[in-house]
This record gives structure tokens, sequence and C-alpha cells, in this order.
């Protein structure tokens, strides 16, 4: 585990502990280091026997340090860490007590261990914006996530571990292990990055505001790693022109082309528009067998009058007529097929003629809803609740859901493309085989967007 000064600061401030546990073979970053110097913090590793460092017991500290020192050596070779580890804690404990280190100048770091270097030396500057280059990350990820893009947040997150790697690989002097990234292999990404029209159907081109705020956050995230990878460049790069951490600066070279995947895959799925088409429903009712006996007679069985667009769906010839307290309609379609419980939809404006409550809410969430009496030719039933305004929802396969990086049960924004424009808000995206690309409005919407034949849904990036 590494850690850095901004976690430090993030998780310190709410504790301000005198004494900081962290598991073996952490490493702490030399800003990390000096943070915790200038705070008079001490550091415990679990489990090496340095449980009490209040009491300054040298002679235990010292048979401790020694004892972890030779275990680390031993077991992992790591003598950078063992030093990078050591320096922040105990280490520092031991020396300020009894051989009094002279005081770090302000203009001097540390590189590695106790080793000091100016702050202009060029692997620090590289450290700092790798760190820089973090947060960009992080701040990306909330304004993501506040814009219903929790999948894409997800796989920045892998990408943060990534460039984590990075830095403990060059704090450690340790070679970088990089098989692949959002399951990518190196040698993919590079195809993909320089081939975007083969595997998304999309040219090189030069961004644009009008492709969305999710892309311009991508871009800016490259254009920070193109920047890491210069003064990585500064750093690791000798006057000889040899190179010294050529994994690093391939791993940044890779990560930059990330970017650039992620921004060819979401221009790929902006070109299809995420255009929807529209189905509206007028008030219906859906049955259960019970009732429908109790309309329509004993052993009634529905007659299917046209199949919906969802798969196995079909309006019914048979009607009803609905009675609220204020008033009713008639000629209500019933949906077939049977469902377990009967659930009657209607329009926001329906619920003041019957005197119901308008309650919204999506398809088989009935607690809490009025119910009302359906007459049909045979007889009548009261129930007991059932009556909703469907809200308004979008039907999909796991096709298109992938193809948009949407997912089942995410609400979404849309824009009716009609003659008096209307954005929805809150527009639920179910999922599943059985659907077919469709969303779902009532009358009521309908109306209020004046949506024709000709309309169509698209759903808004953010
Ligand atoms: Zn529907």
């Amino acid at each position: 585990m590494i850690v850095t000064e901004f976690e430090l600061r993030a998780n310190w401030h709410k504790t301000k502990a005198k004494i900081l546990t962290l598991p073996p073979g952490s490493v702490l970053t030399p800003s990390a280091r000096d943070f915790l110097r200038s705070q008079n913090v001490q550091v415990k590793i679990e489990g090496n026997g340095l449980q009490d460092l209040n009491k300054k017991n040298l002679s235990t500290v010292k048979q401790s340090l020694v004892t972890i020192n030779s275990q680390q050596r031993h077991s992992a070779g790591m003598a950078a860490e063992d030093e990078s580890m050591t320096g922040a804690g105990p280490d520092a404990d031991t020396k300020s007590e009894v051989q009094p280190q002279p005081e770090k100048p302000e203009h001097m770091t540390h590189l590695r261990g106790t080793q000091l270097v100016p702050k202009t030396n060029p692997v620090i500057a590289w450290r700092g914006q790798l760190d820089l280059f973090d947060c960009e990350l992080v701040k990306t990820q909330v304004i993501f996530t506040a814009a219903g893009e929790e999948d894409l947040a997800k796989q920045l997150e892998e990408v943060a571990k990534f460039a984590q790697l990075i830095m403990a690989a060059e704090v450690r002097e340790e070679p970088l292990e990089f098989s692949s990234l959002l399951g990518w292999t190196p040698e993919q990404i590079r195809e993909m990055s320089h081939y975007p029209e083969r595997y998304f159907g999309v040219s090189h081109r030069l961004m644009s505001y009008k492709d969305g705020a999710v892309i311009a956050g991508l871009h800016c995230l490259r254009s920070k790693v193109r920047e890491v990878e210069l003064y990585a460049s500064r750093a690791f790069i000798g006057e000889d022109g040899e190179c010294r951490r050529k994994d690093i600066i391939l791993a940044l070279n890779r990560l930059s082309s990330i970017f650039y995947v992620l921004i060819c895959k979401r221009r790929s799925a902006n070109k299809q528009d995420m255009q929807v088409p529209i189905g509206i429903s007028n008030h219906h009712i859906h049955v259960s067998q019970e009732h429908l006996e109790a309309l329509f007679g004993p052993g009634y069985i529905l007659q299917p009058m046209k199949d919906l667009s969802q798969k196995g769906q079909f309006a019914a010839k048979e009607t009803v007529t609905i009675e609220g307290p204020k008033g009713k309609i008639e000629r209500v379609r019933i949906l077939g097929p049977v469902r377990p419980e009967t659930q009657i939809e209607i329009n926001a404006s329906d619920s003041f003629r019957l005197g119901v409550k308008p309650l919204v809410r999506d398809s088989g969430q009935l607690d809490g809803t009025d119910g009302i009496k359906l007459i049909g030719p045979r007889g009548t039933v009261e129930t007991d609740r059932g009556v909703i305004v469907a809200a308004r929802h979008i039907h999909m396969e796991p096709e298109d859901a992938e193809k948009w990086n949407l997912h089942n049960g995410q609400h979404v924004k849309v824009r009716m493309t009609s003659g008096r424009p209307v954005i929805f808000q809150d527009v639920l995206v179910r999922v599943s085989s059985k659907y077919r690309l469709e969303m779902h409005i009532d009358m009521d919407e309908a109306n209020a967007a004046l949506v024709t034949g000709e309309t169509k849904a698209i759903i808004m990036e953010v």
C-alpha cells in the first residue's frame, strides 16, 4: 500500500491521532513523510512489535527496528521500502530523541528514504504531477457520478489504481507490472487508439464542446497524463538519451491512450444519437385472472386484438369501465396477458375526473395506492389498491444498454424532438432481453410535448 500526503491530509485531520497504524509493506511518499514529521505523528506498522511508541523506550524501538529491517530485507529485498517506511516513524523518532538530526531545510525534500534533494529535483516534480493527475481524476469521477455516469466513474477507479501502481513502482525502485488495463493489454490499447475507425467506427478528429461534458472531461484527463509523461521524460531520461524507467514511460503513454480509447468509444455511442422510439399509453388496465373472471364470467380467457411492441404483450378485445368517487371512464382497454395483481394505469388528468390520488409509480409498485371500481359485462370488482400514474420509462435490450453505457434502474434525461420540445427528467431505464427499445410515456406527457409520429426521444448524455 502506498500512502500519499493527499490521503493523510484527508484522513488525519478527522482524528488528529499522534500514532498512525499502517499495514506491513506500506510505503510513504516523501511528501507524506514530511507531513507526518511536521505534525509530529509516529508510525506503527501492524504486527511488528512497536506497540507503545509513547513510552519512547529506546532499546525496544531499536530492537524492533533491527527485527523489522532484517525481516523485510529478507522477505522482499526492498531496501528502499525499509527506508521509506521506517524513516517516517520509529526511525525518525529514534533520531529525534537520541541523535538529533539537523532540521530539513524547507527547500529540500526526501527522494528516497533519508536521501534529501532540492524540491526542483525532476523526479519530485514528476511525482507532484502524478499527484495532480490523481486529484483531477477524482474530481472527474465526482462529476461523472453526479451526472449518472457511475459505470464510467468505476472504470476510472481502475485507472486511478493503475496510477498508484506507477507511483509505487517508482518510489520502491521496482519494475512496474503491467499486463492489462480495463481488460485490454498494452498492445491492444495502442492498437485501438491508433485505429479508432476500425474498432469504434469513428475517425480521429479535434475535440468539440458538442461532444458533451463526459468527452470533455476525458480529454482533460488525457492532456493531464501527457503532461505527466513529459515530466517523466525529464525525470528518467538522461542527457545521453538513455531512459532508466522505460516501463513507466510506456505505462504513461498507454494511460493517455486509454483515455483516447474511452473518448472514441463514447463518440461511437453518441454517433448513434441514443434515439429511442416513443410509445404513448392511454389509460389501460392489467387484470388478474381472478378479477377477469369476476368481470367477464368464470373460466374467461382474454382475447388478443393487437400485439404490442414489447414481446408477448397485447391489447385485448375486452374493455371495462372504471369508476372512482367523482366519476367514471368507459371503454378502458385491458392489456394482456393476465398478471398476478390488477393494476390500473391512468393519466394524471384522469385522476381528477375519477377523484383518486395521482400517484406516480413504477409498474408493480402498488403499496399505498388507491383502489377503484371496475365494471365488466358480467360483474363488478372493487379493488383495494392498484391505481397508478405510470412513471415514464425506457425499455431496452441488454445490447442497447451496453452500447450506450447505461444500466437497469438508472435514471436519465430525455429530450423530445417535437413541435413543443420538452426535456423529461427521472426517466427510468429498464433493461431486459424480453424488451424492445421504446420509451413509454402517457397521454398527458405526449400532449405536453405535442408528440407526433415523427417525434424521437433522445437520451441526453449529462
Ligand atoms: Zn412500459
